[in-house]
């Protein structure tokens, strides 16, 4: 059986349900039903959403085309509210480690499809896999997303081998702690294979949900040609016991607002088929250039800064449970104005090449644009810096997933807002093993600052003494302490 027929029998049924749970029809009805929203429809939503749960479409299509200036303003902060409300203001850190850009597909936006002249090919060894954690978590890095292409050569099992060598690889203080994933779609046998080994959330995008631009940009005869495949991969997923799902779109291939739609409507088809269990979290890439593909340069349906922001707002009142990845492809600029709309996760000291890691260190600079660019190249520690001096926590915590909190359980904690109780606090033991064992002197005081004030507001909390105490232990030389 060649490499593109593996998931044939699949794609057969698949092919046979008469419908799938996205209607593109219905969508547009939504949004042009509420095209021109009032004032009072947009409080009406907003009330709702102030009680923190998840949207219905046609609120969030009410949402999406409001154009008012004062009611947006309203949204953003309601959707900053929200974010301190279920999560509290922690900003959680990561960096990707690309392991291979071999790929049999050919999405035309993507620098690793396969007709691709431009790039040079590379799957890190096992050995390079232990060389690019060392730096990374010398760095003081513990949680990663491995990036994988589709092909023969980065099958089920050797991303289990190389999820295996991640957590293996220690250095002094330093290890990940947490391995998320973001690969192609895979069948349920595949996927019991990765929770064996204990992979943190399981992440693929969809692109975009809009069938006819699907068809365009993804080239029929590859594996990622199918839409049904991809668009119920969480299913298998969640089937597998691989419960913490991250969905995403890659926003520019169609009009951002039937996107948003989309990954509402995904978010409910899991939580009514999975025991109320929605996506872990939403990523929301906008396409960047990518080396030899014309069409990452120009995209048709390019999303504007003040969408951008608008989107991230509605994601977060719509799903409000939910973890908001904002990545490096954007600009310290956005970055920085998104973070307070929401933004719960984002990558820092990143770099994307395979292999980039090592060479980074060889070359003293940053080797990109293979798949696409990265617009915030500062370091971790220059990120955790400002991250404190807006007065947040940066957190490396991992303790959800190591305590067994994901899906339901987790969908439990962090839809009744007690994810608050675990976050804080873990973040804080987390950001002070960083000050002691890698931050700069000027990062040390800042984030002994930070954890200052947090610490003061627990005074009078039953959990104080803990706090203090279980921070003492680190000053000692504890490591990986977590509530
Ligand atoms: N091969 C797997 C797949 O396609 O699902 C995972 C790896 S792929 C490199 C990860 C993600 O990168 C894709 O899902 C896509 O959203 C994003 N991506 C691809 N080309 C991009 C570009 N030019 N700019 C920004 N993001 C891009
Ligand atoms: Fe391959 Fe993924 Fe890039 Fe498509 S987006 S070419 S599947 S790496």
């Amino acid at each position: 059986m060649s490499f593109l027929e593996k998931y044939s029998k699949e794609f057969e049924e698949l092919d046979r349900l008469p419908n799938d749970f996205i209607n593109d029809e219905k969508i547009w009805e939504q949004l042009n039903k509420w095209e021109n929203p009032s004032k009072e429809d947009v409080r009406r939503v907003l009330k709702k959403a102030e009680q923190c749960i998840r949207l219905e479409p046609q609120e969030t299509a009410i949402l999406i085309q409001n154009k008012d200036e004062e009611t947006i303003q309203e949204m953003y902060d309601l959707a900053y509210q929200l974010k301190q409300e279920v999560y509290g203001d922690r900003i959680v850190f990561f960096a990707p480690l690309y392991i291979s850009d071999e790929c049999a597909n050919n999405c035309k936006y993507c620098g690793f499809r396969s007709t691709n002249n431009e790039i040079k090919r590379k799957t890190l060894t096992m050995e390079e896999i232990e060389q690019e954690v060392k730096i990374m978590t010398q760095e003081g890095q513990k949680r990663t997303v491995l990036v994988y292409g589709e092909s023969p050569k980065t099958q089920i099992d050797f991303m289990c081998k190389s999820i295996e060598k991640v957590y293996s690889t220690k250095t002094n203080h330093g290890e990940i702690r947490r391995a998320n994933i973001n690969c192609a779609p895979l069948s349920v046998e595949e996927l019991k294979k990765l929770k064996d080994v204990e992979i943190g959330t399981y992440q693929v995008f969809q692109e975009t949900y809009h069938h006819e631009t699907y068809s365009k940009v993804h080239p029929k005869g590859t594996i990622k040609g199918h839409y049904r495949w991809r668009l119920y991969s969480m299913d298998r997923a969640q089937q597998a016991g691989v419960d913490d799902c991250g969905l995403g779109v890659l926003f520019g291939l169609y009009d951002w607002r039937f996107e948003v739609m989309g990954l509402l409507y995904h978010t409910i088809h899991l939580e009514e088929n999975f025991n109320g269990v929605g996506p872990h979290t939403i990523s929301f890439p906008r396409i960047t250039p990518a080396k030899g593909t014309p069409y990452s340069d120009n995209p048709q349906y390019a999303v504007s800064d003040g969408d951008f922001k608008k989107l991230i707002a509605v994601l977060r009142l719509s799903i409000p449970y939910t973890g908001l990845i904002c990545t490096a492809r954007e600009s310290q600029e956005v970055r920085d104005a998104v973070i307070p709309l929401g933004v719960s996760q984002i990558d820092a000291g990143t770099r994307i090449g395979v292999g980039a890691y090592a060479q980074s260190q060889k070359a003293n600079e940053i080797p990109d644009k293979e798949q696409f660019t990265i617009c915030d190249s500062r370091s971790l520690d220059n990120v955790i810096n400002e991250v404190c001096g807006m007065g947040n926590i940066p957190s490396f915590c991992t303790s959800c997933y190591r305590a067994g909190r994901t899906g339901e359980h987790f969908m439990k904690v962090a839809k009744s807002k007690f994810v608050h109780n675990y976050c804080i606090p873990n973040a804080m033991f987390t950001l002070k093993e960083y000050l002691i064992d890698y931050a700069t002197p000027e990062t040390k005081a800042k984030g002994e600052t930070v954890l200052q004030e947090h610490l003061e507001k627990f005074e009078g909390d039953p959990r104080y003494n803990t706090i203090v105490q279980t921070l003492e232990k680190i000053e000692n030389g504890q490591r990986d302490l977590r509530l």
